[in-house]
């Protein structure tokens, strides 16, 4: 176990024993809640600092290396004495104007941070204040209120942050008395419960990392015609009456990039129920088409059995290989470089079926059009709320013919804006953005 998750797991009994009977504890309840409310994510802490781990017993400025990464304390030390209120054996005791200051960042955005906080002895009372650094420390800007300090017993200062992306906070004694606070229990609560994951939260993260910038139309295992399959790699709509998907959505930056190589096994999703029609592989051979991948497969090499995944036909339409072999390819190119810069992507590819009815082998579809919508975030880790008016998103969409694609053809050439995309397949795309930012992204098109 990761010292810090010790760190979590302890504050986390302290806190169940610190709460009286008629508290909740929030992981009590769940059996009292529907299905619905069940899955929706708890709020998890991601950072969490209780002075446990180390000594500094005076009160000049110095770094030093707690279970949640290195602070600073200035005119501040660690009190283990009876006048120190605390959980556990220490707290943070703070003096005059003194700071304890993260010299971290801690990267996955914040929802709130709670922080313990008492008179220290039969010291009178004092007055602190939160801020935060989105600059490595380099300026602060104060969060929330003054708080202050009046009882001889902990009590909880909570914080409303809601910022994603890196940041880094500060306790700052505000009122330069020589009344001493401690502090205690500091736990920054991200929105999102899982720490690698992105910090947006809406109904497509819930479901998987991948729909992280939303679900793009109705899809559950219900509906063979909206089939959703949820898996490791990636998450597909599929229209069991076309034998091809609707969408397949999915995430990439680096971490998915490694050296398993292409496994070429293409075969029938065995995970599909047996009576939701696929595609076979005898209805592909001799079409003309390729059987185009829209999760690549090399976006998927981290290890064999992700890169595998990507060879279900579950995942591929009938492609006309001068798209799928020419600009198809070179934007998937443009995309993993783009990965490979330490960019974080959320991308949504899929069929336009149009009033075409062409179809290879058994009823196959051959889409009349494909499209690919891009999302780049400058992080990895950002996620839905991180989207901007001026973020960059590569929407393509690309005829799925050879007489209208040239295999030379660049790849900007068939820029055109998610709204139009969203006009021609009746998707919501981006759906979990925020609607005004959704409306100016979906209108522009990729220029760079
Ligand atoms: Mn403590
Ligand atoms: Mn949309």
């Amino acid at each position: 176990m990761h010292p810090s998750l010790v760190v979590i797991a302890r504050l986390f009994l302290l806190a169940a024993l610190s709460l009286g009977a008629g508290c909740v504890n929030p992981y009590s309840g769940a059996e009292d809640e529907d299905i619905d409310e069940r899955t929706e994510p708890l709020a998890a802490p991601s950072l969490a600092e209780g002075f446990e781990s180390a000594s500094k017993t005076a009160y000049s400025a110095a770094d030093i290396a707690l279970d949640s990464g290195l602070w600073r304390m200035d005119d501040a030390l660690i009190g283990t004495s009876a006048g120190d209120v605390k959980q556990g054996a220490r707290s943070a005791r703070v003096r005059n104007s003194g700071k304890i200051t993260m010299r971290f960042d801690h990267t996955g955005g914040a929802g709130t941070v709670s922080i313990a906080h008492a008179r220290y002895g039969n010291d009178g009372a004092g007055t602190w204040g939160l801020f935060r650094s989105v600059d490595q420390g380099a300026s602060w800007s104060q969060v929330g209120a003054a708080v202050t300090t009046t009882t001889q017993s902990l009590a909880t200062a909570t914080f409303t942050v809601s910022f994603a992306g890196a940041v880094r906070f500060e306790i700052r004694k505000l009122d330069g008395g020589s009344n001493r606070i401690n502090f205690d229990e500091i736990i920054l609560t991200e929105d999102d419960p899982d720490a690698d994951d992105p910090a947006g939260d809406g109904p497509g993260a819930a479901l998987s990392v991948h729909t992280t910038m939303g679900i793009p139309s109705p899809s559950s295992a219900a509906d063979y015609n909206s089939y959703l399959s949820v898996k490791s790699g990636y998450v597909l709509s599929y229209d069991g009456s076309r034998k091809v998907p609707r969408w397949v959505s999915w995430e990439l930056n680096a971490s998915y990039l490694g050296t398993a190589p292409r496994q070429d096994d293409f075969r029938t999703d065995n995970t599909f129920p047996a009576a939701l029609p696929q595609a076979k592989l005898s209805d592909y051979s001799g079409s003309g088409y390729d059987r185009g991948h829209l999760c690549p497969s090399a976006e998927r090499t981290l290890t064999v059995a992700a890169n595998s995944q990507t060879f279900y036909l579950t995942n591929m339409v009938p492609q006309a290989p001068n798209s799928n072999q020419g600009p198809w390819a070179s934007l998937e190119n443009e995309v993993r470089k783009l990965a490979t810069q330490g960019r974080e992507l959320f991308i949504t590819a899929g069929s336009v079926f149009g009033a075409s009815t062409k179809s290879v082998g058994k009823g196959v579809r051959v889409p009349e059009s494909m499209f690919k919508v891009i999302v780049v975030l400058d992080a990895v880790g950002q996620g839905a709320a991180s989207v901007t008016a001026s973020t960059r998103v590569i929407s393509v969409m690309v005829p799925n013919d050879n007489a209208k694609v040239s295999k030379s053809a660049p790849w900007r050439k068939f820029r055109v804006s998610v709204d139009t995309i969203e006009a021609q397949t009746g998707y919501d795309l981006l759906s979990d953005v925020d609607p005004a930012i959704q409306s100016v992204v979906e209108s522009q098109v990729d220029a760079l």
